[in-house]
């Protein structure tokens, strides 16, 4: 990406950019690692060597991308369906590298059916540009709960078990090369853990039957109210770049080979 557009987004998502005497303003914040965010562990797994259920065809996906999309505006497996306005599956390409994971929809997304729109939405859109994608192009992105908790309330765990195998599923169709878990409940939901998030930034998880390989950061929402912590998530976002550098350079190399 130009220097100056990424200047650009780096400022929008409230970034403060460091500036050299020496050679004028660097697009880059420093480089040096915070505490907890290491540098890529090694070897990254790749999220697309075989491995888990056949290849379906582009057909067959089109077919069980409508089943899950309908099964989502029809479901009555959880409370949330009778305060819901309606389900929201994701948006995005369906053959996205990336896939952004968020908690739930808001009033904002139950009202359009849309995951993140409105202020986080722009602040995520910021924050994607930053490291070089677009929602439009490259990233599919989706919630664990596909219906609105009232009142934004954190989902309950039977929520949780209610719902959770419609993202499976959309994996299993989206099969993304890496995942971006933001906020607290994302993470932890596919984690299965308690521990907070900043025990969780800054390493390489995985998650399912094909073990995609996942990052964590803060959700846009919280770093709309908590500005000091954007400098954190760039370098996350940073991270996770690198791990999606290193698992698409590893498969070039595999198909060299
Ligand atoms: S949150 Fe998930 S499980 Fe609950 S009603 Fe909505 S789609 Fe169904």
């Amino acid at each position: 990406m130009l220097p100056e557009r990424r200047r650009q987004y780096l400022e929008t998502i409230g970034i403060d950019l460091w500036v050299r005497r020496d050679r004028g303003a660097s697009a880059e914040p420093p480089t040096a690692t915070p505490a907890g965010t290491p540098a890529p562990a090694h070897p990254v797994r790749p999220a697309d060597e075989p491995r888990g259920p056949a290849v379906v065809t582009s057909g067959e996906a089109a077919t069980q991308w409508q089943q899950l999309l309908e099964e989502v505006r029809r479901c009555t497996l959880c409370r949330l369906h009778a305060t819901r306005t309606q389900g929201v599956l994701g948006v995005g390409p369906k053959r996205a590298d990336w896939l952004v994971i968020g908690e739930a929809p808001g009033a904002e997304e139950d009202r359009r059916g849309e995951p993140f729109v409105g202020a986080a939405g722009q602040l995520l859109d910021a924050m994607l540009r930053a490291i070089g994608l677009d929602r439009h192009t490259n990233v599919y992105i989706a919630n664990v709960l596909k219906s609105r908790p009232p009142n934004n309330r954190d989902p309950r765990p039977e929520e949780v078990e209610a719902c959770l195998p419609y993202l499976v599923r959309q994996i299993a169709l989206l099969q993304p090369k890496i995942m971006l878990a933001v906020g607290r409940i994302a993470a932890q939901n596919l984690l299965g853990t308690d521990a907070p998030l900043g025990r969780l930034r800054g390493r390489v998880h995985h998650f399912g039957e094909r073990q995609t390989p996942f990052v964590v950061t803060y959700h846009p929402a919280y770093l709309l109210r908590t500005p000091g912590d954007k400098r954190k998530a760039w370098e996350d976002l940073k991270f996770a770049r690198s791990v999606y550098q290193q698992l698409t350079q590893g498969a070039a190399d595999g198909n060299r080979s």
